[in-house]
């Protein structure tokens, strides 16, 4: 699990954030002079005892498996700067219990999306370190930067930083919003360190799992913000949830109670009906599977007025579409299991449809879930055309209508068409440069273009030309070394490999980091399961470097400006790496959010439906 960890999840999660971030570099080493760190469940490696390591901060991994618990990752820091209060060092917990290695793409591509939101927090996102948050042009800690405000009847905290409310205002087309909206639900260690689902849902800074998750400019101008860091927003993800609907859809009640039904396409209705994913990643039902009622809840979100509570605990009871876990159209391992296996498309790309096509002689009795490739092309008159592929023909979708599949497909019954402009204006405005091609590579059309040594859509795997490099483990899709040691046989030769190191005369094509992107420790720490310690090298003003370098000057922490973003980060203070040793704050933790996996009944046919997965992640 460890080399899981380390070979699969951390290196793209580290990709995307260096990539996307700016620090101001620290003049000297990170060093930890205590025995122990994070709560005393680390136990300090020597290194940090000693001469310390440069980096801009150091994330403890550690793993527990807990069966008692339902969080599945949590992230704490440890140490702040007494410099400008950043923090230096943090930990990362992963829940094994809810975490297992899997070669599933899917599910690899959501652990990576865990891994960078736990980061996140470590980072900065987190209610407990609102008040260190600083001015970067002063380094004096903001205030009043957090504040309150009554919203349907209940409290809502929002946090106002100038980087991401105008954002914000941009986004949901409204020029009053105070700030961003804070999570109000779950418990301490998930409300006021996440975004409010109600109106982020997919955002990935959201409080649990969730599909299709975004890495937005929302995140990206909150950890600006904090004042510690510059973020590049072009590897950013377009989110369309909430876009353009006015400060209505922030404030105003998501369910209109007189006639029950959404107040925003949003917010799904009816409760239990079958309905396409808002991101069209998949289908699943509307609000909850099976109703529930709660006799405590809210009189303000009682929208049906029968204290009807939806499954997702952090909408403010706002219904969403939850997605079954076998109509996730991205996930290809689902194809055999489709219900019209040889017709439909699951993989990247796909998109979820809705209708009655069945390959017996009638049309199914209710609505079912499909996956097909869509193609949406611009018209003359500046309205889209919607074509789905069923089978190997293309079929135009027209608006809003229920057409019939391709004569020679052989199916019965209809595809519900959704508006073709609504539709296609949605998949083109999310494009398909996932995670920002996981700072591995460029966004071009839409699709990634991955540096060498990165591949797959969106360049978060790492891609292997020799034995070599898997038998180093770090291929755990072709080995299962995981970085023991191991023979290699590439031109008959026999080496040694270790993590990220390249032995022996056979070994030696692999390139390693100019710099010690990643240092790992393997190895039970205190009562930890396993550690693994990981620098964290935010990529800093390389320009500006390379030029003080140049010029004869030195890189120290006490000065540092941008060129490209016309801010200037003046940090008058002496640069102090010295640990603060009195701050021992909680991160958040992260629910597991189990998705909608009841049987959905198709009349004609029996469709056998996935195990329930645990996703993790939010
Ligand atoms: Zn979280």
């Amino acid at each position: 699990m460890l080399n899981y960890i380390q070979n699969v999840l951390i290196p793209p999660a580290i990709n995307l954030l260096q990539a996307a971030l700016k620090v101001v570099p620290l003049s000297k080493n990170i060093t930890i002079d205590t025995d122990t760190t994070c709560s005393g469940e680390i136990s300090t490696p020597s290194i940090y005892k000693t001469e310390g390591v440069a980096a801009d901060l150091v994330l403890f991994i550690t793993t527990s498996n807990d069966a008692s618990s339902n969080y599945v990752a949590a992230a704490e820091f440890c140490s702040l700067s007494l410099e400008n209060s950043r923090p230096l060092v943090g930990k990362l917990n992963y829940n094994l219990y809810y975490f297992s290695p899997t070669t599933k793409d899917v599910t690899i591509e959501s652990h990576v999306y865990t891994t960078i939101h736990e980061m996140t927090h470590a980072l900065g996102f987190s209610s407990s370190l609102f008040s260190s948050y600083i001015d970067p042009t002063t380094n004096q800690p903001l205030t009043g930067h957090v504040g309150t405000k009554t919203v349907n009847g209940g409290e809502v905290t929002y946090i106002n930083l100038p980087s991401l409310t105008s954002r914000l205002r941009d986004h949901f087309n409204c020029s009053t919003l105070e700030g961003a909206y804070l999570e109000n639900e779950g418990g301490s260690l998930s409300a006021g360190s996440h975004f409010e689902r109600r109106i982020f849902f997919n955002e990935y800074m959201t409080a649990s799992g969730i599909r299709d998750v975004k890495f937005t400019e929302f995140t990206l101008a909150l950890l600006e913000g904090t004042g510690w860091y510059e973020a590049d927003y072009t590897y950013a993800e377009a989110i369309t949830y909430g876009k353009n609907r006015g400060c209505d859809f922030l404030d105003a009640p998501c369910v209109d109670i007189s006639t029950e039904t959404s107040a925003f396409p949003e917010f799904c209705s009816p409760l239990t009906a079958i309905q396409p994913y808002w991101t069209r990643r998949g289908v699943g039902v509307c609000g909850a599977q099976t109703l529930t009622t709660s006799n405590s809840l809210d009189s303000n979100w009682n929208y049906w007025q029968n204290d009807t509570v939806v499954s997702d605990a952090y909408s403010d009871n706002c219904p969403n579409v939850r997605i079954y876990t076998n109509i996730d159209c991205e996930d290809s391992s689902l194809q055999s299991s489709a219900l019209l296996e040889d017709q439909e498309s699951y993989g990247y790309g796909s998109k979820g449809f809705i209708g009655t096509l069945s390959s017996g002689k009638s049309p199914l009795s209710s609505v079912y879930g499909y996956c097909f490739l869509p193609k949406c092309t611009l018209q003359g008159n500046g309205d889209y055309e919607l074509q789905v592929q069923i089978g190997s023909s293309w079929v135009t979708c027209e608006n809003n209508a229920k057409i019939n599949p391709p004569s020679k497909s052989g199916l019965s019954g209809k595809l519900n068409c959704p508006d073709a402009n609504d539709f296609c204006n949605q998949i083109t405005t999310e494009g398909n440069c996932r995670g920002g091609c996981f700072g591995r590579g460029s966004c071009v059309n839409q699709q990634c273009e991955c540096e060498d040594g990165w591949g797959f859509h969106d360049c978060i795997k790492k891609t292997y030309t020799d034995n070599c490099e898997r038998c180093a483990g770090l291929d755990p899709w072709r080995t299962s070394c995981y970085g023991e040691t191991c023979e290699c046989n590439s031109n008959n030769s026999t080496c040694m490999c270790e993590l990220g190191l390249m032995k022996g005369s056979a070994c030696t094509t692999v390139a390693s980091e100019s710099k010690p992107m990643i240092f790992i420790i393997c190895g039970a720490v205190g009562g930890v399961i396993g550690v693994i310690v990981v620098i964290l090298l935010v990529r800093f003003a390389r320009k500006l470097y390379k030029s003080r370098k140049e010029t004869g000057a030195e890189a120290k922490s006490g000065s540092y400006s941008s060129k490209g973003s016309g801010r200037q980060f003046e940090n008058t203070t002496q640069a102090m790496v010295t640990i603060r040793k009195d701050v021992t704050l909680n991160m958040p933790i992260d629910i597991v959010d189990v998705e909608v996996t009841t049987v959905l009944q198709a009349m004609a046919t029996s469709r056998e439906v996935e195990p329930s997965e645990k996703t993790i992640s939010c």
